[in-house]
């Protein structure tokens, strides 16, 4: 990604993208700043561990009312920093804030000791703090990807060095600051910028980089924690299918597509990108997936009346042109959108005729496109959808849900669903398989992966 210039002076200035505007500005944190940062870390960190799991969720637990309050706000602040209807940034910080206290206590339970007896031994199982907690996070869901690592790192007992996306940092910062507003001094910090704080955020003295972003910067991470082996959680991206059954409802099936393909502009890791179709349904499908399409008003987040906002950016509306212009120039067929755009606005666009050597069929393109290729029954769709390197979600579509579901126990990807989106009952993690992910958040076995599992053991007598 291109960088915004104003880094260069050390401010870094957050861009409405729906109209250019300046939504406001925060310092970049020098490099040479990072070390000290995370050394203050390290400092405060035994202090909040002393406090046990229940102290820490009761210092914490004010933050949840709070995060509910400011959440219409919060709302508008996500819309402007990165486009998406003000109302799903509302959405956005109410999940948060109002799964808070559950989830206080979900994250307490799940640390709490455990003891394991055989014949001979009894062993005190302990889920202690790691340390220091590098927590680095991405533009799309600015708040609650932050949420969903900084919560469990702090209950679990570390201090946590936050670097939010460079496209969002006011909603990070907003969302710091509702912590800090209840936290000691130094248990969560914030530092800003772009890779390049990243980078020397990984490469600082930190026990757990907790990181959810692209593929490419996840195989960075991975290469860069490797030298001190610490410990790396990365949910990456994916270039999520959707297979369409002879049997399906089709009306439904079309209508869950537009929606997840193209809300958020289709900038969400578990967007639909490619939807696979049995041949002798997918004129009828398509023809449905365009009347749906259409309804979906494109337009400034802010207006009420607005589905799809304009994507996050100018690199980011470049990639996606270009890979629908790359397309067609190979022989895709525009069935609705296209290329035309008005700054940052794209229509949401469906291809067809496309082939799996393009990169909108096998990379990921996190914009409003979806493309449809026709099947030949359920072992060609499973062949089909497996063909990526990326394994984050899947949905499959058929009225048949014994058969749909046995499509759907053959797909590589790590959250499947049937007649429904991806995401899982509460309780369980949102989990990438293949190289959309490097372990996992949420739910109790993701709330444990921020922490030192320690085995006390003594001999029964
Ligand atoms: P990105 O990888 O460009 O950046 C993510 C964050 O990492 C930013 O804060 C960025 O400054 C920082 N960064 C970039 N390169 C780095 C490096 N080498 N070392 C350290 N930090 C680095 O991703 P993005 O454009 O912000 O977000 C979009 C991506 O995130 C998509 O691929 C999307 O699928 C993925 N994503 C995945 C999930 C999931 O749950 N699996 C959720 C949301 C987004």
């Amino acid at each position: 990604m291109s960088l915004p210039t104003s880094l260069e002076s050390n401010t870094l200035a957050s861009i409405d993208p729906a109209t250019g505007e300046v939504v406001g500005t925060v310092p970049v944190t020098p490099v040479s700043a990072i070390p000290g940062v995370v050394a203050r870390a390290r400092a405060a960190q035994s202090a909040w561990a002393a406090l046990g799991a229940q102290g820490r969720v009761e210092v914490l637990r004010p933050v949840g009312p709070a995060l509910l309050a400011a959440a219409e706000e919060l709302g508008r602040l996500i819309s402007r920093e990165m486009g998406k209807p003000a109302r799903e940034g509302t959405g956005e910080a109410k999940d948060c804030g109002g799964g808070w206290a559950a989830e206080l206590e979900e994250i307490a339970a799940a640390l709490a000791d455990e003891v394991v007896e055989d014949a001979g031994t009894r062993t005190l199982q302990c889920h202690d703090p790691l340390g220091v907690c590098a927590a680095i996070t991405p533009w799309n869901f600015p708040l609650e990807m932050a949420h969903w690592m900084i919560l469990p790192a702090l209950v679990a007992g570390n201090t946590v060095v936050f670097k939010p996306s460079e496209e969002t940092p006011l909603t990070g910062q907003a969302y710091a600051d509702l912590l800090n507003a209840v936290l000691p001094p130094d248990v969560l910090q914030v530092i800003h910028g772009d890779e390049t704080q990243g980078k020397a955020l990984v490469a600082a003295d930190v026990e757990l980089i907790a990181f959810t972003g692209s593929r490419a910067a996840g195989r960075q991470i991975l290469a860069e924690a490797s030298r001190d082996l610490k410990r790396v959680i990365l949910e990456l991206g994916g270039k999520d299918p959707m297979i369409v059954l002879d049997d399906a409802a089709l009306e439904p099936a079309a209508r869950f597509a537009a929606r997840n393909s193209f809300r958020n502009c289709g900038q969400v890791c578990v967007s639909t990108e490619r939807i696979y179709v049995d041949r002798a349904v997918v004129g009828r499908f398509l023809e449905l997936l365009a009347v749906e399409t259409a309804k979906m008003t494109v337009g400034n987040g802010l207006e009420a009346r607005t589905v799809v906002g304009p994507m996050v950016a100018p690199w980011q509306r470049d990639h996606v042109l270009q890979q629908i212009d790359a397309a067609v120039a190979a022989g895709a067929k525009v069935y609705s959108g296209g290329t035309g755009h008005h700054g940052n606005f794209v229509m949401p666009t469906i291809l067809t005729d496309v082939t799996r050597d393009m990169a909108i069929v096998a990379e990921e393109t996190f914009g409003p496109v979806a493309v449809v290729i026709p099947v030949d029954g359920d072992d060609d769709a499973v062949r089909q959808a497996n063909d990526t390197p990326y394994g984050l979600g899947a949905v499959v579509f058929g009225q048949d849900e014994a058969r749909a579901a046995r499509v759907a126990r053959r797909l590589t990807a790590g959250m499947i669903g049937i007649n429904r989106g991806v995401g899982g009952a509460s309780g369980t993690p949102w989990v990438g398989a293949r190289q959309s992910g490097y372990g996992y958040h949420k739910g109790p076995s993701g709330h444990r992966q921020f922490t030192q599992v320690r085995l006390i053991s003594t001999r029964k007598s």
